[in-house]
């Protein structure tokens, strides 16, 4: 597959040239890395309309960014200040008059710099929301291979873990396991903390792992990811410690129709929010609507959480192309919680599942 960069610079120029922009200044890493290539943390990039993209970074990044960025910018370095080097070079840039920041991302305080006289007071300032992340929501088949990848690395190091887990075991024992394995597996990182939420605690969508140890008959939510060029899978899977009983199955399988109903339904061209009453409507149809707190999904990629969003209020349609996941749950305070998350490719035919593991209700320990 050729470089991306290219037509990724020309598309971004044209959504620049709709909004009658001279150029953008970029600071979100994951679209800088988009964009330039650039995995490091500390960088500024100026997009002109016309012309080279100029890249600035520090010090510490001075060979990674000859390395990564290579020819696709004119790269300069400064030893001090990113924002000082930005207001040095920017002058050298024809013609740019009026600029966007990303006011999804900007800081207050380096907000003030684009107003301040010794910085960025000589350009117009413009807020723009989500111009790369647009462009980001289209997957090439190079990223979409990615994050086939770092699913296939999430889903081996479960494989691992599932034979480890005993009553007795803390949450972060288990975490710790399979954070191991994940790594040995081949994940460059952890795109978020780990999730291990057992017992009750399995009830709470976002639980910080905790020294809890395992009962039998608990429920055990695990959700978790990997990386693999940059590239994220996030993946859920809710397993029970010892036997499950009738109404820890019956919970289980609606939230597992629930999922297997919207991760063969989904397709590009739906709004977000038919999207999620795929699963929505099957879990409000069993009584457990209001069990069901959070939304369907989101789009997966460089960042673990990007556009699209498959939401009640996401009127906007899902693009051939994206990544996203599709992950129903059942949450009762008090006596726990389910939910069954996997990545979802959404073709121009039809999704693909990249998360390849079992979703039925599996019995551990
Ligand atoms: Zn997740
Ligand atoms: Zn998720």
């Amino acid at each position: 597959m050729g470089d991306r960069r290219p037509a990724r610079h020309a598309a971004l120029v044209a959504s620049l040239e709709s909004a009658r922009l001279d150029g953008v200044l970029l600071s979100r890493p994951a679209n800088i890395r988009y964009l330039t290539g650039f995995s490091g943390t500390s960088a500024l990039v100026f997009v002109p309309v016309r012309g080279d993209i100029l890249f600035v970074t520090d010090f510490r990044y001075e060979t990674q960014a000859a390395a990564e960025v290579g020819d696709r910018a004119r790269i300069s370095i400064d030893r001090d200040s990113v924002w000082a080097r930005m207001w040095r070079e920017l002058p050298s840039l024809p013609s740019v008059e009026v600029a966007g920041f990303e006011s999804g991302d900007l800081v207050h305080r380096d907000f003030e710099r684009l107003l301040d006289e010794k910085g960025g007071k000589r350009w117009h300032w413009r807020p723009t929301l989500d111009l790369v992340e647009r462009l980001r929501e289209q997957k090439d088949p190079d990223e979409v291979a990615d994050i086939t990848a770092a699913a296939a690395v999430a889903t081996r190091a479960f494989g691992r873990l599932l034979p480890e887990i005993r009553a007795g075991m803390t949450e972060l024992e288990v975490a710790g396991v399979l954070e191991h394995a994940l790594r040995e597996e081949g994940s460059e990182s952890f795109p978020f903390p780990s999730i291990i939420a057992s017992g009750e605690r399995s009830a709470l969508p976002h639980a910080r792992t905790s020294a809890r140890p395992l009962t039998p008959g608990d429920f055990v939510l695990i959700d978790f990811g990997a990386v693999v060029a940059g590239y994220c899978a996030d993946v859920t899977r809710t397993v029970v410690v010892g036997r499950a009983d009738a109404e820890q199955r019956e919970v289980y399988e609606i939230v597992r129709t629930a999922n297997a109903t919207a991760a063969s339904q989904v397709r590009a061209g739906m709004t977000g929010k038919a999207a999620d009453a795929l699963a929505r409507d099957y879990i409000d149809g069993r009584g457990y609507g209001a069990a069901f707190g959070h939304s369907l999904g989101h789009g997966v990629g460089l960042e673990v959480h990007e556009a699209p969003r498959l939401s009640r209020s996401a009127e906007a349609p899902l693009v051939a192309g994206a990544v996203v996941t599709v992950e129903p749950g059942i949450y009762r305070a008090g006596w726990g919680g389910v939910r069954i998350e996997d990545d979802v490719f959404l073709g121009s035919t039809g999704p693909t599942m990249l998360t390849d593991f079992t979703r039925e209700l599996l019995e551990v320990g």
